[in-house]
């Protein structure tokens, strides 16, 4: 069956009890047995729970992977990754990873004996030199936040598996309607639900889908051992959120495109990451993985004072973190988003002070870019 179909039907049959044409919310801690050792399947919900195995069922088939698992946040799904790993392993991570990524692996998982390096994930000369004899995990983003570079999945997967090491990719920019990592070769596609597969800026969660029943087993292991699994209300709103994300993502993906092309010819934007302009140094590999651009993109305004005054006359673009939601959000990455990056790595990432990133939403077009275009007027200063 096609995406959309599965989308919406996938883990979610009738209620076998009532006829409810929606999941449950199984709203319960315990499950009664009618003997030792006689269950349905459920005993307990951090093991697991009814609404939390539809989402994971549900979140598997559209990633194109055999096995699901929900977490309580993408952070929480990204740590149960890295739980595959041992004191003395060795990760190469994209270096423009999100901030939270980044945290989690240096102030956190440092402590613990694991080393990290980061790689121009664009280029896999600079993967392949970077990767060491105890090297154990490759972790991507593709694209890259807020600048948009792409990673080649496959070749990336190619030269990883030649030495046994393991690729994980954050499909979250992207969502498995426009990209499936692990067809791409991949082996385990994890996900901030609280962004597209959400889509409604109402819920925190995350997933990780494997096709390994090894990498699986630990990964269900981890979740139940560590406990950080969301609530079954949670699982609900991304099982909703889910039903329309084909519909969502093509709008978001007509939006964004929209959206870039009109900055572009502005006179006053220098310069637009977006991976579906054909000026997008990328554009080229991101057709090739990619069956669409999705709603992200930034540009140059030339100057923090032209940023700030961009932002601060935007009345329907919201000023805010996060992403992927159906309102468009605007935000200022050099100071939110990427503020705990040193200023001079983030100028060597491109994150300058005068960038802006939009999570463009799907509301009418037309208005997006008539906010946009009013909001330039009050930039004071014209890039040079
Ligand atoms: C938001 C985000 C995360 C973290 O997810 P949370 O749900 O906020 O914990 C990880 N990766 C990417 C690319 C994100 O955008």
């Amino acid at each position: 069956m096609g995406f959309s179909t599965d989308a919406i039907h996938i883990g979610q049959e009738p209620d076998p009890a009532t006829g409810a044409i929606i999941v449950p919310i199984y709203q319960t801690s315990t499950y009664v047995q009618t003997e030792l050792g006689h269950h349905k399947g459920y005993e307990y919900s951090r093991t697991g729970n009814p609404t939390r195995a539809a989402l994971e069922r549900n979140l598997a088939a559209l990633e194109g992977g055999a096995f699901g698992f929900a977490f309580s946040s993408g952070m929480a799904a990204i740590h149960a990754v890295t739980g595959l790993l041992r004191t003395g392993d060795h990760v190469v991570a994209g270096r423009n990873l999100y901030g939270g990524t980044f945290r989690l692996f240096e102030r956190v998982l440092r402590d613990y004996g694991l080393s990290f390096d980061y790689a121009d994930t664009r280029r896999v000369n600079d993967v392949d030199r970077t990767l060491r004899p105890n090297t154990r995990l490759l972790f991507i983003e593709t694209p890259t936040n807020p600048v948009m570079e792409i990673a080649d999945i496959s070749a990336i997967s190619h030269l990883a598996h030649e030495r046994g090491i393991l690729v994980a990719v954050d499909n979250t920019f992207m969502s498995p309607y426009f990209q499936r990592p692990l067809a791409l070769g991949a082996d385990v596609a994890v996900h901030s639900t609280t962004k597209y597969l959400n889509g409604h800026s109402d819920g925190v969660g995350g997933a990780v889908i494997v096709n390994n029943p090894d990498v699986a087993g630990r990964i269900r292991f981890l979740q139940n051992a560590v406990g950080a699994v969301p609530a079954p209300f949670e699982c609900w709103l991304v099982l909703r959120g889910v039903k329309t994300l084909a519909v969502r993502m093509r709008q978001h993906s007509e939006n964004g495109l929209a959206v870039a092309q009109h900055l572009e010819r502005h006179p006053k934007v220098k310069t637009v990451h977006y991976p579906g302009l054909p000026s997008h140094p990328q554009h080229e590999l991101a057709r090739s993985q990619m069956t669409g651009f999705g709603g992200m993109l930034s540009f140059e305004t030339g100057s923090r004072e032209n940023a700030c005054a961009l932002l601060k006359s935007v009345r329907l673009c919201s000023l805010a973190e996060s992403l992927g939601g159906v309102e468009t959000l605007i935000s200022h990455p050099a100071s939110m988003t990427h503020a705990s990056v040193p200023e001079d790595e983030r100028d060597r990432l491109g994150i300058t002070s005068g960038l802006v990133r939009i999570s463009v939403g799907v509301e009418d077009v037309e208005d997006i870019i008539a906010d946009l275009d009013q909001a330039l007027e009050s930039m004071p200063v014209c890039p040079s």
